[in-house]
């Protein structure tokens, strides 16, 4: 590990991180909803080419945004986030087959934390 590069997840030691967007899912449903009510309103005085207008230029703005921000780590077992962090790029995209099976192993050790009531 060189210049800061993550390589395992500082917070539970994993090795298995995977690169996504930087990009809030929140902000993105904001800004649809917000030019949805605006379009509405448009819509409501008669102003269709307004409706039409905000709401294609909300989803634009919304894919510009998502094409612009960066890229972060985010970790398989603790969902741990790393932004601006050098090496990103030899890491992985996120994988579906990795994260089912971190889910499953988390929801094992969950199962095996839990008493039952047999110990003495
Ligand atoms: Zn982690």
């Amino acid at each position: 590990m060189t210049d800061g590069e993550i390589c395992n997840c500082l917070v539970c030691h994993g090795n298995e991180l995977f690169i996504r967007k930087n990009f809030s899912q929140k902000l993105g449903v904001s800004i649809i909803a917000v030019g949805f009510i605006a379009s509405s309103i448009a819509y409501y005085h008669y102003l269709i080419y307004w409706s039409f207008g905000i709401l294609l230029a909300s989803a634009l703005v919304d894919l510009l945004l998502y094409t612009f921000v960066g890229n972060m780590l985010e970790c398989y077992r603790c969902h741990t986030e790393y932004r601006n962090v050098p090496g990103l790029e030899k890491h992985e995209a996120f994988s579906l087959e990795t994260h089912e099976r971190f889910r499953q192993q988390a929801a094992r050790q969950a199962d095996e934390g839990t008493p039952h009531g047999s110990e003495s």
